[in-house]
Formats: C-alpha cells, sequence, structure tokens
C-alpha cells in the first residue's frame, strides 16, 4: 500500500548494521578497492557509486522510494524543482522544437521556456488543452514534448491527463507533468499514461519548508538517458543531507496530505460564503468548472485554494498585511500556512498581458493551507478580512 511504502519501499535496515532510519551518507567521493575496479565501473561494466554527481545511496535510495510511489521504473533527484524541470526539457529538445504547455505554468518555468526560445530557438505555445481538438490545433511537427501542469498554478484549472496522454501516444510525443501540487499521493500521472512526472520537493514531499529540492520519475531508458546527459553535466544534483531530510518527510506524506486537503476543503466552504471574497477556485468546489475531471484524477481536491477579493492590488495587500497567523511567504506544502500575490510575486515575471491570459488578476491570491487548527485559521483570515 501507498503508506507503506512512504516508510519502507527500497530500504533493508539489516544492510546498514540494522540502522531503523536510512543512513546518511554525506561524501562527494568513494574510494575504489582495485584501479580495475575504477576502470570497470566508468566503463559501465560494473554497479557501483564513484562519485556523488553520479550517484549517492542515500539520494539513491529517495529515487528508488519515489519511482515506487509514482508507478515509474525510474527516478532521479536534483538540487531543485527547477534543476529538474530544466534538465527534463533539455534533453527532450534540440534547436528548433516546440514544447506545447499548458495555459499557466509555474513562473521560472515561464522563464525558462522564455530564455530556452531567445537563445535556442526552441519554441513554445500554450493551449488550454480543454478539449483534445483544442491540443491537437497547436502540436506542430516539430512538438518535441507536451507540458502539463495540473492543478494550473495558480488559478487551479485541471487538464485531463488521460487525454493529453492519448495525444501524447497517438503522435509519438512524449508527456511530461509536474505533478508538485498534488504529490503522488493525490494523482499518478504514469498510471493515467504520461512519461515523465516532475516534482519541486521543495513542496509537500519535503513538507516542512526546510529543503529545496527536485524529483523526476519515468520509463528506465527516458530515466537513464537524463542521467548521463542533462543531470551529470549540468550537474543540478540534490545533496545527500537534503536526499535524507526528504525521505524523513516523505514518512508523513499520506498523513500530512489529508489533513491539508480536509482544512482547505472548510475554509474553501468559509471564503466563498465571505462578502469580501469575489471568487473562489478549489478544483473540490462542486462549481468549480473542471470539477468532474479533478474527481476522475485526484484522490482529494488538494491543500491550494485561489481567491480573489473585491477590491484592487493595495486592498489584497492590506488583507495580506492584516493577517498574523498566516504567513506572507511564496512556496507551499509546508505545515505553515502562507499566502501569496501571484502577479506581484511568483508570477511577476510574466508580462501582464500572459498574466491576464493565464487568469491571474491583481487581487488574486494563493493560499497554501497548512496543518494548524481549523478554528484558529478562520479567526485569522476573518479578522483580516473584516479590515479591508
Ligand atoms: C516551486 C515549484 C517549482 C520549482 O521548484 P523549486 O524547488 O522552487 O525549484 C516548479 N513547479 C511548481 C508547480 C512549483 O510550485
Amino acid at each position: 500500500m501507498f503508506e507503506t511504502k512512504l516508510i519502507h519501499s527500497g530500504y533493508n535496515s539489516h544492510e546498514f548494521k540494522g540502522s531503523l532510519a536510512p543512513p546518511l551518507f554525506q561524501t562527494s567521493t568513494f574510494a575504489f578497492d582495485t584501479a580495475e575496479q575504477g576502470e570497470r565501473r566508468f566503463a559501465g561494466e560494473e554497479t557501483g557509486f564513484m562519485y556523488s554527481r553520479l550517484g549517492n545511496p542515500t539520494v539513491s535510495l529517495l529515487e528508488e522510494r519515489i519511482a515506487e510511489l509514482e508507478h515509474a521504473e525510474a527516478a532521479l533527484a536534483f538540487g531543485s524543482g527547477m534543476a529538474a524541470v530544466s534538465a527534463v526539457l533539455m534533453a527532450l529538445t534540440k534547436a528548433g522544437d516546440h514544447i506545447l504547455c499548458s495555459q499557466g505554468v509555474y513562473g521560472c518555468t515561464f522563464g525558462l521556456l522564455k530564455m530556452m526560445d531567445e537563445k535556442y530557438g526552441i519554441t513554445h505555445d500554450f493551449s488550454s488543452m480543454e478539449t483534445k481538438q483544442k491540443l491537437l490545433e497547436c502540436i506542430t511537427p516539430e512538438t518535441s514534448c507536451i507540458y502539463v501542469e495540473t492543478p494550473i498554478n495558480p488559478t487551479l484549472s485541471i487538464v485531463d491527463l488521460q487525454m493529453v496522454a492519448e495525444v501524447g501516444r497517438e503522435r509519438g510525443i512524449p508527456v511530461v507533468v509536474d505533478n508538485t501540487f498534488c504529490s503522488p499521493y493525490l494523482q499518478r500521472p504514469m498510471m493515467l499514461g504520461c512519461d515523465i512526472v516532475i516534482h519541486s520537493a521543495t513542496k509537500y514531499i519535503g513538507g516542512h519548508g526546510d529543503v529545496v529540492a527536485g524529483l523526476i520519475a519515468g520509463r528506465k531508458e527516458m530515466i537513464a538517458d537524463i542521467a548521463i546527459t542533462t543531470r551529470k553535466d549540468i550537474g543540478g544534483i540534490i545533496s545527500p543531507f537534503d536526499a535524507w531530510l526528504l525521505l524523513r518527510g516523505l514518512k508523513t506524506l499520506a498523513l500530512r496530505m489529508d489533513r491539508h486537503c480536509m482544512l482547505a476543503a472548510q475554509l474553501a466552504d468559509y471564503l466563498t460564503t465571505h462578502p469580501k471574497v469575489e471568487k473562489v477556485f478549489y478544483p473540490g468546489n462542486e462549481n468549480h468548472p473542471n470539477y468532474h475531471i479533478a474527481q476522475k484524477q485526484m484522490k482529494q481536491a488538494g491543500g491550494l485554494i485561489s481567491f480573489t477579493i473585491i477590491g484592487d492590488k493595495k486592498t489584497a495587500q492590506k488583507f495580506m498585511d492584516e493577517l498574523h497567523l498566516i504567513k506572507i511567504a511564496v512556496s507551499l506544502g509546508d505545515a505553515e500556512t502562507l499566502i501569496q500575490q501571484p502577479a506581484t510575486m511568483t508570477h511577476a515575471v510574466v508580462p501582464e498581458e500572459e498574466r491576464r491570459k493565464m487568469g491571474i488578476d491583481d487581487t488574486l491570491l494563493r493560499l497554501s493551507v497548512g496543518l494548524e487548527g481549523l478554528d484558529d485559521l478562520k479567526k485569522d483570515l476573518d479578522q483580516a478580512l473584516a479590515k479591508i
């Protein structure tokens, strides 16, 4: 079962002097028994560790575990979510290629796409991906990758992953899914036919706001190719200590996600009825435009809520300043409840016109619901809303 895998998969304490917690191999390199052994390892004739940018036992355990959790054959860990995103996109494209993206991506992913276009001539388009037809319209002979975020950051629109995977399979184009907002507990894109899953492990997987890291999972050949090209030679690797912290965070992922989702559902209800709140975007609300897709592909609706408040950018900022318990911070998936204004923070790099197309108004706020007490969170929102 998923909950058991979070705690046990890939680890046998008997191999490590009975150590219940997986050991931290804080080492940069590995000594060979003989020169010939070193030669065999570098030639790929013998498995074993050589140097921590190429592999490390603590990191390998994390990779094995995440592969199991995502129902993938293999996985790789990176020093940040963006190191993971860039390694995947650069591995799947060459000059002249085209990337088809969901309408709305993480702000830095947007920046990366722009840079790849300007520097390397790798173009991209955004598609609402609402129907198969809309998706097919944007595919060109150069399209070498379909890149999807769902729920989309920060509007929480949902893309039907099974539908996108079908199109990808028919056209022979790999489908990459940024699964950060769900974690493997809520959504498993590989099981819906997608090819590569990406996580900013900084968020729910770490879960404690103390690590910046990234993960990818997918089929063996594709992952092996990334391991020996864009990860090895660009070098965005994770430190063994951060991998160790992620293994520790993962143990409580299911417990934490259940509570994040339960609290978010209650707070979404509360915000929906508040007169100073204009619109609430929460995939668990029956009137969310993609409610049925969310029901189909997500175990629960997640821990994030986006909402617009009545007023302008300044009203929204005043509301944030009046919060005491809820912290003003980007990032998400921590034990602490966090609020941010996408237009001025995570998506400030996106030009205003593009932002509007993505549905990001100046009064839109994104709440990452933490693990605190429901009444305390409600009280904090209530008193701040009363002051605007
Ligand atoms: C945070 C985030 C990223 C980038 O991850 P880092 O760990 O900050 O590099 C990518 N995608 C999504 C959806 C994110 O929330």
